[in-house]
This record gives C-alpha cells, sequence and structure tokens, in this order.
C-alpha cells in the first residue's frame, strides 16, 4: 500500500515536471509544431533515465546513461524532431538509440522508427524499455550506424524518408545519404569533436542541401564513416 502511495506520488511529479518542460523549455522557446508537443509530452522521460539521476529527469539538460554516453536535452530532441518534419506515413532511421527515448518520441509520429545502436547494452535496455511502454513500431539493429541499415532487412520501398543522426559527425556518412529517399530530410550533428552545428538537409538528385539550426555538443559517432575514436 505504501508502496503504491509513494508511486504514485512520484508519477504525480513527474507529471508535473512535464507539463513544465513543455511549457518553459519547449513552447517558451521555439517548439511550436503540436505533434512534437503532444509526444514530448506522451513520452515519460524518467524511464529512460538510471535510477542514480531520475529525479533530475526534466532538467534541460543532457543526462549520463552509462558508458560514457548522454540522453539529449528535452529541447534539443524537440527541436531535431519538429526539424526532421515526419507525418504518419514516414519511415525513419535513427543512428545512436541510446537510451531510447529519442527512439520513443519517433515512434510516436512515425510509421516505423529503425534504430542503431553501437552498444549492444544500450540498445538491449531501450529495447526493454519501449517494450514496457507498449511501443511496438521500432525495429532495434546492434552495429556501426555510420554504415546504413542493413541491406537485407530495409524497408520495402528499398530507402527511409527520414533519417537522423544522435551522434556528432565529421560529415553526414555517405552510406546514409545513399539510404535517403530522394526529397527525403537528415537531420544531424555536423562538425569537430567538441562543437557541432545541427543542420536539416533534404536529398536532392546529387546533393545534400541544407541549413544549419545551432551549435549543438553531441558525444561522437565511432564508425567506419564517422570518428576513429
Ligand atoms: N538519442 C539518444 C542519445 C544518443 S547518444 C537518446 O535519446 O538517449 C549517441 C549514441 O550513439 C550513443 O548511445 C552511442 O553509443 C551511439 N553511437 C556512437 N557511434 C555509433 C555508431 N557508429 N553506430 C551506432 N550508434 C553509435
Amino acid at each position: 500500500m505504501i508502496e503504491i502511495m509513494h508511486r504514485r506520488r512520484n508519477e504525480d511529479k513527474f507529471e508535473a515536471a512535464r507539463q513544465r518542460m513543455l511549457k518553459w523549455d519547449l513552447k517558451g522557446r521555439d517548439i511550436t509544431d503540436p505533434h512534437v508537443l503532444s509526444a514530448m509530452i506522451e513520452v515519460p522521460r524518467e524511464e529512460f533515465i538510471p535510477d542514480s539521476h531520475r529525479s533530475q529527469a526534466y532538467t534541460d539538460g543532457p543526462l549520463p546513461i552509462g558508458l560514457n554516453q548522454t540522453i539529449s536535452q528535452p529541447y534539443i530532441v524537440a527541436l531535431m524532431t519538429q526539424e526532421l518534419r515526419v507525418n504518419q506515413e514516414s519511415e525513419v532511421l535513427e543512428i545512436g538509440t541510446g537510451s531510447g527515448y529519442q527512439t520513443a518520441v519517433l515512434s510516436k509520429l512515425v510509421k516505423k522508427v529503425y534504430t542503431i545502436e553501437r552498444f549492444s547494452e544500450l540498445a538491449d535496455s531501450a529495447r526493454k524499455v519501449l517494450e514496457r511502454l507498449g511501443i511496438s513500431n521500432v525495429e532495434f539493429h546492434v552495429g556501426d550506424g555510420s554504415s546504413g541499415w542493413p541491406a537485407s532487412r530495409l524497408p520495402p520501398s528499398g530507402c527511409f524518408d527520414r533519417i537522423m543522426i544522435t551522434a556528432a559527425v565529421p560529415e553526414v556518412p555517405r552510406p546514409l545519404a545513399w539510404q535517403l529517399v530522394d526529397g527525403g530530410l537528415i537531420v544531424a550533428p555536423v562538425g569537430g569533436r567538441s562543437v557541432q552545428e545541427l543542420v536539416a538537409c533534404e536529398k536532392k538528385p546529387d546533393s545534400l542541401v541544407g541549413k544549419t539550426i545551432c551549435d549543438v555538443r553531441f558525444v561522437r559517432l565511432i564508425g567506419k564513416h564517422g570518428f576513429e575514436q
């Protein structure tokens, strides 16, 4: 009984914190897409955070998730989602599953999310949280996301409508550009090891044409078409 009351008090506390995040950190800045805002309210960020930091689940900053990786700041998750301009028909490739929080937010807005993570421990834990939350339109893969989704398991169309990279890349990895449909969008932090620019690019027949959104700091994408270490 006491245990149940304690859990309910915590849920109320997190619900209030989520509403504050929506008002101050998202709407209070430039997140205006109503679908993105409702996905940010629907997904309980605290579920993706290790016990040691759970009380800070709604502070607007990154938090550690183990293996020297971080869950991104809520505002950046919302901004990247808004810039990806998805719809319910979109098939989205995400590179860098991490905690699975960004995956969960995307899953609320699109047909299917395909997500790649380098560390099996993180992928397993993200898979469990998504299962617990009843999210079933996500496919996982453990491996080097800089080389793209395995060709044998591509969606029927053979490519993705949208791609989001949630780790820093020196440039957009070529294999990812190849797996993006013409007219599709890719959102990624592109730049150096410590600071990058968040860019949103559209795929044209022989190039990616994009805009810069803001400066960001992401952990590095380590892989064949990413950083070496
Ligand atoms: N979107 C995540 C945050 C990701 S942090 C969230 O919401 O929690 C970046 C993630 O990219 C880390 O988990 C890291 O292990 C992963 N990563 C780094 N290099 C990678 C690669 N080559 N392929 C797939 N994942 C990679």
